[in-house]
């Protein structure tokens, strides 16, 4: 049982990752309780984000950082903060920014859908996205040449989701945004690394609280201290639309604290077993093969992907097996990302007591009827 059993809904076997879809992911105690007692007094608010951007600044690098109510909240945010740059009367009639300098540069291999379009996140905070070269194939001249006076800042998306090969890299991106004086921000939403893209030379960098951190649903920029001090103004703007809590702040405050202290090598090995164990499993059910992949972005993530065995053809097709998953009771949910090629992924990381074993004996149900 779970409280969301008891108002009605079904169970999930969570087995895609930190979706937004199924809520990303589960805090602990600690979490809960700092958010709880946040919940519970009042506070300056504007104190409040001050001192959580020192606070967050102590675990990334930064000069300054600033708590947003999530990732995409910390991309327009900062996009608004570019088009007003810190003048009230702009700040105020955004995200209308007509006669204000107001694109930003991406390229066309990170115009990406994380579950909605990272386009109109940017257009959120008044800026207008220009992406630049091809889907598989982008030059350092396609990014420098299409800078001009209305460019704002140049906006690297360090993600599974985006393209990764023939992709102008990190360092020559941020090269050309700080030859032309421009601001080079990256969206690191899903990174586990909460220096490097700082250390790297970003000037701001865009991070989820709920994913690799396991906070409350928050985000947060880090970055420029003149950056950030925009930011912030924001809430004042278009950001109380996108107002973030108190006690969502206290939440990523002891999420960033847990995080650190987290034994990250031992988890991932208690991951991997898991995922070895499903691919053992999986490849036992008649009609499917299962195998280990690593993350497309690098990271220490292992999945164990499902297809079906090409020496035999089943009446159905992989589509069939997913929605049977997703329909069912309790509802499996497993990454689709790669379902037109006929594969499902399993990711161990949400995965609870007894749900592995479940996973495999709702397929092996599947693939018998
Ligand atoms: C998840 C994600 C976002 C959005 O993060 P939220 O905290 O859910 O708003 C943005 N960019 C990328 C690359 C993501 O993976």
């Amino acid at each position: 049982m779970s409280i969301y059993t008891e108002i009605g809904l079904k169970r999930v076997v969570n087995a895609s990752g930190r979706v937004t879809v199924l809520g990303v992911s589960t805090f602990s105690d600690r979490i809960a309780e700092a958010a709880r007692e946040g919940g519970q007094s009042y506070v300056v608010i504007e104190d409040l984000m001050t001192r959580a951007g020192e606070l967050i600044s102590k675990h990334t690098g930064a000069e300054a950082s600033c708590p947003t109510s999530c990732a995409s909240a910390a991309i327009a945010l900062t996009t608004a903060a570019f088009v007003s740059r810190g003048r009230y009367t702009d700040m105020m009639r955004l995200p209308d920014s007509m006669g204000l300098a107001n694109q930003i540069v991406l390229q066309k291999g990170h115009s990406i859908n994380y579950g909605a379009p990272i386009p109109t996140t940017i257009r959120l905070g008044g800026g207008v996205p220009v992406e630049v070269g091809q889907a598989n194939e982008v030059h350092p001249e396609d990014i420098e040449e299409s800078i001009n006076e209305k460019t704002i800042a140049l906006l690297y998306v360090k993600s599974h989701h985006s393209v990764q090969k023939g992709m102008v890299s990190i360092e020559t991106m941020r090269d050309i945004a700080h030859v032309h004086g421009l601001p080079f921000v990256m969206d690191c939403a899903a990174e586990e690394d909460f220096r490097k893209y700082i250390a790297l030379g970003a000037d701001v960098v865009c991070y989820s609280g709920a994913k690799a951190l396991e906070a409350t649903t928050s985000g947060f920029v880090t970055g420029r201290r003149d950056i950030i001090q925009n930011v912030q103004k924001q809430y004042h703007g278009i950001g109380r639309a996108m107002k973030v809590g108190k006690e969502q702040i206290m939440g990523l405050l002891a999420a960033l604290d847990q995080y650190d202290e987290r034994d990250h090598k031992a988890e991932v090995a208690a991951n991997v077993a898991k995922v070895d164990w499903l691919v053992e499993h999986v490849n036992a059910i008649d009609g499917l093969r299962a195998e280990k992949i690593q993350d497309e972005a690098g990271r220490a993530i292992f999945r164990c992907r499902v297809a079906f065995d090409p020496a035999c053809a089943p009446a159905f097709d992989m589509e069939h097996v997913n929605a049977q998953l997703r329909g069912g009771d309790p509802v499996v949910w497993a990454r689709a990302e790669f379902l037109n090629l006929g594969k499902i992924d399993f990711d161990p990381r949400p995965m609870g007591e007894g749900d592995k074993e479940l996973i495999v004996k709702r397929l092996s149900e599947i693939m018998e009827a």
